[in-house]
């Protein structure tokens, strides 16, 4: 087989892909349609273009999973993170950069390296042979969405993502909730059990609802089309179309009995389902939402039981193309259906800048070892890259798989540390540490040139 790797997108995670590799010694071909095919979003034909903030956000290793991201990616050598590093701008505790600079950099860093080439091209089909990455990120283009589509079935390709928040199990009070299925569906104990229930009274409710109608909410980006459809509207366009229409919908209180307070029965219910395999994370059913982020906080945290809720991430809508990685892709990133593809960045399910990058890293190592011959030691789950990717390719529920940010959530319960908020600093210090150490092993045990 052809030993050249094949890049399709020059975003964050095509970039960073490519130069891991080409630092490798693989030569690596770039695809990228810009600036000749256009998106609604990018303005320029640079690699690495920043589409909206211009912010990788906390740059905190100790007590931040994006950072602890930013701390491991710069250790393995990142493209993205040390091009962000020298053009950064005064932003506290965030890593913002100056964005035209630092993609401008990106660009002629990869076209400086003598095997990194970049053809002008929109790729529109998946290739049967040779060495390939998708990292045509959420906006990848129409035709190669149609060709993909075809490849894993309707139903495993997302064009929209529509997040319900989801919340620390630790942050919710289980003195007011309890965890029921409706009429207690489900063979064993533990699908008898599988939902958290938040009670409502009909005041709560009533309070709940003008919430709703009277929060901030987000605007769609010009070009990107409302296009939700009935199984997955926003909660407040649900209130909008009549004050009883989530007591009738979500927060139906029907085959559910508080056994906190059996005699009354709750005029409203809120459901929350498990997000994860480790059981640390729970996503609100039925809650996607385009109120503002801050707007989000206020307004769950009126939900009896979430009073004290922290947010592993809040809800939103938005043109995305995503894969349903779980079911479609194997611990390397590659389609199990075509191992010759292996997919990066947004587009598996992850979400962010950073997210995306860090993602384009671990595919360009594991696309070089592979053509190079190397054995690459598996990622170590307890880092953040092996937390994120652990979660998108087994980890997450594969029904109600959505993207997903880099989060504490995501990693492996730390023994003999206190849980809930108090405990949040020494936990959050005690899963860097582990991250940092696992990290460097993992870095040491493979062939890279300095
Ligand atoms: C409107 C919008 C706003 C966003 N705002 C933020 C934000 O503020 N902060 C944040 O962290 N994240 C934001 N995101 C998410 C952000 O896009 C990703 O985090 C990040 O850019 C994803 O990196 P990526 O490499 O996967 O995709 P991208 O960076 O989008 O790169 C994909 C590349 O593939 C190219 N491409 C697509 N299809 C083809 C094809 N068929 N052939 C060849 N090339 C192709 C595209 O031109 C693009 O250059 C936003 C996304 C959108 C859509």
């Amino acid at each position: 087989m052809d030993k050249t790797l094949h890049i399709v997108g020059g975003g964050m995670a095509g970039s960073e892909a490519a130069w891991q590799a080409a630092r490798l010694g693989v030569d690596v071909v770039i695809h990228e349609m810009r600036p000749k095919v256009e998106t609604f979003a990018h303005r320029t034909g640079n690699l690495a273009e920043m589409v909206c903030s211009n912010s990788f956000r906390s740059d905190d290793h100790e007590q931040n999973a994006v950072g602890l991201l930013h701390w491991e990616m710069r250790q393995a050598g990142s493209l993205i993170m040390t091009t962000a590093g020298e053009h950064r701008l005064p932003a506290g505790g965030a890593l913002a950069v100056d964005r035209d600079p630092f993609s401008e950099a990106v660009t002629a860093k990869l076209l400086a390296l003598p095997n990194v080439s970049v053809s002008e091209e929109e790729v529109t089909e998946l290739p049967s042979d040779g060495h390939w990455i998708f990292a045509t990120g959420p906006l990848t283009s129409g035709a190669l969405g149609k060709a993909l589509q075809q490849q894993t079935g309707a139903e495993a390709l997302a064009f929209f993502d529509a997040i319900a928040p989801i919340v620390y199990f630790d942050t919710i009070d289980m003195d007011t909730a309890w965890l029921q299925s409706r009429y207690d569906k489900g063979e064993t104990e533990e699908e008898q059990k599988a939902y958290i229930n938040c009670p409502m009274t009909k005041e709560q409710y009533e309070g709940f609802v003008d919430a709703l109608l009277a929060a901030e909410k987000t605007e769609f980006h010009e070009g990107e089309t409302a296009g939700y459809f009935d199984g997955c509207l926003p909660i407040e366009v649900m209130a909008e179309r009549g004050r009883e229409t989530l007591r009738h919908g979500p927060m139906k209180p029907i085959g559910l009995t508080n056994p906190h307070n059996p005699e009354q029965k709750a005029y409203a219910v809120v459901q929350l389902r498990r997000d994860n395999a480790l059981g640390t994370l729970y996503n609100i059913v039925g809650f996607q939402t385009k109120m503002k982020y801050g707007a989000q906080t206020e307004v769950f945290r009126r939900i009896p039981g979430l009073e004290n809720a922290s947010f592993a991430r809040l809800g939103g809508i938005h043109r995305n193309t995503f894969l349903n990685s779980p079911t479609l892709l194997d611990a390397q990133m590659r389609l199990r259906a075509r191992p010759n593809l292996r997919f990066a960045g947004q587009i598996t399910g992850v979400e962010g800048y950073v997210e995306s990058a860090s993602m384009g890293l671990l595919a360009g190592r594991m696309a070089a070892a592979e053509i190079l011959g190397h054995e690459l030691p598996a990622v170590p789950q307890d880092s953040a890259h092996g937390a994120l990717i652990h979660h998108i390719t087994g980890g997450a529920e594969a029904k109600t798989f959505q993207p997903m940010n880099v989060n504490f959530g995501l990693f492996r319960p730390l023994e003999g540390l206190r849980g809930g908020r108090r405990g949040r600093k020494d936990r959050y210090k005690g899963y860097t540490d582990r991250a940092k150490s696992v990290w460097q092993e993992w870095l040491a045990a493979q062939e890279v040139p300095a």
